[in-house]
């Protein structure tokens, strides 16, 4: 708590000086309270809309300020101005997030971690909305609203559900890659400091001269990945609830600023036709020895928001906030939260959410034609032309900007990834390749201690799946739950149709 400025008159919103702040003005004494006591009025009336829509994933965050620093030369990739030079600084507003959570949950929950970084570059607000985990759950945004459904309440209990959620992600085998991920000790970081944060899509990069590449980022934590067990994260939501929210500010106040590497992989138009796995395929990496890493540049975090609301709650961001020299790529999800983010800003904050100051670029001018709506702050671009072209000299579009034109073709279709992918492979990778024997060890028991809940025909279609990702992995969690190690491995020799018939009859 700040203040301390003395002998400031209280006022009300409209800054008006308030006279009592104790008493409510009645008719009499007791009496009952008069409508003309407007600063009661007032100050009941903005309680009741302190609060604003939550949001309806990522809803439980924390964030602070800071800045990216460019250490490597990657202008023969990319034409953005932030990246132009070696040691060039950019500020930065990075916002990190449980996912499935409501705004009061614990941040010892199981769950990805959101990793959004807003950056405030001088060709506008560029913002990398990524997660600690390199891949996602599902590669189609059809799909997504159901998969959160299946991480939220139950619709009639109000409950968690085991039953929903491993229902829906047995039948959603692509699922199998981070789910791995998550219930490794990776799905509890010990803080927001402990963790990598990976942009999980690709996107496009192209220089001055219209070249373009592939990209996909990894934020590498320079604290050293650190996580909970499963009787850590357990004991720690009872205990503090806010513990990776308390540990990013108090390192912060303390002067031990967080910070994460910048590496990017990057893939050439050629190597992406060729590559086995769909480089634009969600859930899966590019492979490091295929595509080895490079550091470019590091981020640093080192000023605590002053106010909560104003700075962490109000920060939107969107993967759709692209700069000259990046872009899109056709991974179907990125293409569906370009849409999905602004849309649920709109929602949340108001047409005007740009305006707000977390949110208004920094060390971009905004020129355009947008104008009025909710909450416009500011004067609303005054007496200035509303509608383009003009002949008064309003702003002009920079042919510049634009992204170089590239082919499409094919059938407009309701069509899955054109690769022949395998759900299962990379997760098996994982699991034989990456693994410690005690990351095992902890992956079966906190997935058994979870899965244990649904029910035994979900158990035995979600056993099959792991089984294909990697037989020992698949036995050891059908012994954990205790089922029948013959008919999960007849399970697994399904096609998913079958298996879903033959669970189903159970
Ligand atoms: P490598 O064998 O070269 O490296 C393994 C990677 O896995 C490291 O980046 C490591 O991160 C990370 N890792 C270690 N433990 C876990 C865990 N429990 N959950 C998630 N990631 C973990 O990687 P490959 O490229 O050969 O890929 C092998 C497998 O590694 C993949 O199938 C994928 O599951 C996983 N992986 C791959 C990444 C990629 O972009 N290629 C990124 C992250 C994971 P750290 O360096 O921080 O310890």
């Amino acid at each position: 708590m700040k203040r301390d400025e003395k002998n400031q008159i209280y006022t009300t919103g409209f800054g008006a000086p308030v006279d009592n702040d104790q008493n409510s003005k009645t008719a009499g004494n007791p009496g009952p309270i008069l409508i003309q006591d407007t600063h009661l009025l007032e100050k009941l009336g903005h309680f009741n809309r302190e609060r604003i829509p939550e949001r309806v994933v990522h809803a439980k965050g924390a964030g602070a300020h800071g800045y990216f620093e460019v250490t490597d030369d990657v202008t023969k990739y990319t034409k953005a101005k932030f990246l132009s030079e070696i040691d060039k600084r950019t500020d930065v507003f990075v916002r990190f997030s449980t996912v499935g959570g409501e705004k009061g949950s614990a941040d010892a929950e199981r769950d990805p971690r959101g990793f959004a970084v807003k950056f405030y570059t001088e060709e506008g607000n560029y913002d990398m909305t990524g997660n600690n985990t390199p891949v996602f759950f599902i590669r189609d945004p059809l799909k997504f609203s159901d998969f959160i459904h299946t991480q939220k309440r139950h619709p009639g209990t109000n409950l968690k559900n085991a039953d929903m959620f491993w229902d829906f992600l047995s039948l959603t085998p692509e699922s199998v890659h981070q789910v791995t991920i998550l219930f490794s000790d990776r799905g509890t970081p010990k803080t927001y400091r402990n963790m990598n944060g990976y942009s999980s899509h690709t996107f496009k990069w192209y220089n001055k001269d219209g070249a373009y590449y592939w990209v996909q980022y990894h934020f590498k934590t320079e604290q050293g990945i650190q996580n909970l067990t499963r009787g850590e994260s357990s004991e720690l939501k009872g205990k503090d609830p806010d513990h990776a929210t308390r540990d990013l500010y108090e390192a912060i106040e303390r002067g031990d600023y967080p910070s994460w590497r910048l590496e990017i992989q990057i893939m050439t138009p050629e190597q992406a036709n060729e590559y086995r796995f769909d480089p634009f395929d969600i859930t899966k990496v590019w492979f490091h020895a295929d595509f080895p890493p490079i550091t470019i540049g590091r981020m640093v975090l080192n000023r605590n928001p002053g106010n909560y609301f104003a700075e962490v709650e109000q920060a939107a961001f969107s993967p759709a906030n692209f700069v000259p020299g990046i872009a899109a790529s056709p991974d179907k999800m990125l293409q569906g939260r370009l849409f999905a983010y602004h849309d649920a800003h709109l929602h949340r904050l108001g047409p005007n959410y740009q305006l707000l100051p977390i949110n208004r670029p920094k060390a971009a001018e905004v020129n355009y034609y947008q104008r009025d709506g909710l909450m416009a702050l500011g004067d609303n671009n005054g007496d200035n032309p509303n509608y383009y072209p003009n002949s008064f000299g309003g702003p002009e579009p920079a042919p510049d900007a634009a992204e170089p034109s590239f082919e499409v073709s094919g059938q407009a279709a309701r069509q899955p990834y054109i690769h022949p992918n395998d759900d299962f492979f990379q997760a098996g990778e994982l699991y034989r390749r990456v693994m410690t024997d005690e990351d095992r060890t902890h992956l079966i028991g906190n997935i058994t201690s979870h899965l244990c809940n649904a029910q035994k025909r979900i158990q035995l279609r979600q056993a099959a799946v792991f089984y294909k990702a990697d037989v020992e992995y698949g036995r050891r969690v059908a012994e954990g739950l205790e089922l029948d190690v013959k008919e999960v491995e007849n399970l697994a020799r399904m096609s998913q149709d079958e298996r879903t018939q033959a669970t189903n009859q159970n």
